[in-house]
């Protein structure tokens, strides 16, 4: 094993005591040596509080300083820090504690009402600190062994999207890796600032940005909640890097169209990217003119430690692939997956320095996911074009087989969310008597009541061929969407349920 995560920060800290390494979300700025001593703090009273070796420190929390110097002091004294996002509810929390079973719970109730309702609930013990208000829960834990291999650092779910989310463990050999992979695609160096949006309770939040900032010597600019008219602040006050999810963009050009500003001028941004979901082509484009940048996607999930590829696109390349893998990685395709019709496509594999340790306590489902030679099955589907890039076109779970032929969810997203009315959309099979599917879209829109679907199935029609276009329609105010903003479609049937049987009656 290499150093431990906490020793980017020493070492920055060593470098840079005097340069701004954290701007929290109050606006206080926090030096490389003031974050190394809050850091070495926090773990004085982690380890006061009983926290040892192995131990599980889970951090329920929101983006802020107290989420970073928790996750690093619980590194220094050999714990593996579990961050669990503040805004899940107390069922999900509880599922998650269970099945991680901490020695302690910290909760950032300095800057969210979500984590101080949680942390009443478990009479947490609420502190005052250098680096804000938390409150601490000691947990009983089960006698036993740990099964926790070596050199875990983290143990992070997933999202959730197509199951029960589950706990991958990272190790700090898989961060630094993450981190210095996400600097260099970034270019990034002291001076940046980071716009930390993206949640540090995800791989996206936790690897790319907080890891890649501590490794480059870059400040983040903490936001607990995504807000476009904070971003816009942001994004004029000096952030020179904005990593994000492809909804934010989504939603940074809806907020900026109804204020007729056209483009983002007199702004020091530089690099912009998105990651974690599909990036829709139009946005992209709409995006790209936007910022005036070329708009970066980087592909990865929580078992690959966020990164797998990447583009390093000039501004104006019409571009809609992930890129290539990262240096010291690599990307193959089992074709073997895909179906008959479409010999190209195939499940995408990664393998490298950024493979997961495996799922704690879920040795069957490590094994069916990472092979003996290494490689990490993704899930999802791709194909590599003639330059060597790779296309992700769905995930496995979400290909919809429609008479025989395959329909790719994001493509049907794609089409319907080029209609001006629609902000976004989430397309999900549902099988039908005698085993064929049907494509069901949920589109969110500004006014889902006078919202007039045959138009927009009129529309689409003009852009899919027949077998691709949704049987039904439903619009909707609010998609069902994870703390980041990625889209929940595990959860569509369930949340519009109603709507779907009263669509059945008529
Ligand atoms: P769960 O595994 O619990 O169902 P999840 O897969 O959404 O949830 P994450 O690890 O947050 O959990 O997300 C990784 C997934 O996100 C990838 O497997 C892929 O499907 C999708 N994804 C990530 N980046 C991109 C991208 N640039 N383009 C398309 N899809 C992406
Ligand atoms: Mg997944």
């Amino acid at each position: 094993m290499t150093d431990p995560i906490h020793t980017l920060v020493t070492d920055r800290a060593a470098e840079m005591p005097d340069t701004t390494a954290i701007l929290d979300c109050d606006g206080r700025e926090v030096t490389w040596a003031a974050h190394r001593d809050a850091i070495e703090a926090a773990a004085g009273l982690l380890r006061a509080r009983g926290l040892r070796a192995g131990d599980r420190l889970a951090i329920v929390a929101e983006n802020c300083h107290a989420t970073a110097v928790l996750v690093f002091a619980a590194s220094h004294l050999g714990a593996v820090s579990v961050p669990v996002n503040a805004r899940m509810t107390g069922a999900e929390l509880g599922r998650i504690l269970d099945h991680a079973t901490p020695r302690l719970v910290a909760f950032t109730t300095g800057i969210s009402a979500e984590a101080a309702a949680h942390a009443g609930t478990f009479g947490a013990e609420t502190l005052t600190t250098d680096f804000g208000d938390i409150a601490l829960a000691a947990l009983p834990v089960p006698a036993g062994g740990d099964d926790l291999p070596d050199g875990v650092a983290v143990i992070l779910y997933t999202t959730g999207t197509t199951g029960a989310p589950k706990g991958v463990m990272l190790s700090h050999d898989n961060l630094r890796f993450a981190g210095n992979a996400s600097a260099n695609m970034r270019d990034m160096a002291p001076g940046d600032r980071i716009y930390g949006v993206l949640p540090l309770t995800h791989v996206f939040g936790l690897a790319s940005m907080l890891m890649a900032a501590s490794t480059a010597g870059a400040a983040i600019q903490f936001e607990a909640r995504f807000h476009p008219d904070r971003l816009y602040e942001a994004l004029m006050g000096g952030v020179t890097v904005f990593p994000a999810v492809p909804q934010m963009h989504a939603l940074l050009m809806a907020w900026t169209r109804d204020r007729g500003i056209e483009r983002l001028e007199g702004s020091r941004l530089r690099y912009v990217s998105s990651g974690a979901a599909p990036l829709d082509p139009a946005w992209k484009r709409k995006a790209e003119a936007f910022y005036g940048l070329a708009l970066q996607n980087g592909y990865g999930m929580t078992e690959s430690t966020a990164g797998s590829t990447g583009t390093r696109n000039a501004v104006g390349l019409d571009d809609v692939s992930v890129g290539s893998a990262l240096p010291g990685t690599e990307i193959a395709l089992d074709t073997s997956v895909g179906s008959e019709g479409d010999r190209e496509v195939g499940e995408i594999l990664t393998r490298g320095p950024h493979v997961m340790l495996g799922y704690y306590r879920n040795p069957e489902e490590t094994a069916r996911t990472v092979d003996a030679d290494g490689w990490l099955r993704t899930g999802d589907l791709g194909r590599i074009d003639a330059e060597g890039r790779l296309h992700v076109v769905g995930r496995c779970k979400e290909l919809i087989i429609r008479g025989g032929f395959n329909v790719y969810p994001p493509e049907v997203e794609a089409a319907l969310n080029d209609h001006p009315e629609v902000i976004q959309s989430a397309v999900i099979g549902r099988g039908l008597p005698g085993g064929d599917e049907e494509v069901l879209a949920f589109v969110q829109c500004v006014a889902p009541e006078t919202f007039d679907t045959a138009a927009l199935r009129d529309f689409v029609a003009g852009r899919l061929v027949a077998y691709k276009r949704p049987t039904r329609i439903v619009a909707v105010a609010q998609l069902p969407a994870a703390p980041t903003g990625k889209l929940l479609k595990n959860r569509l049937t369930e949340v519009f349920a109603d709507r779907l049987a009263e669509m059945e009656r008529e």
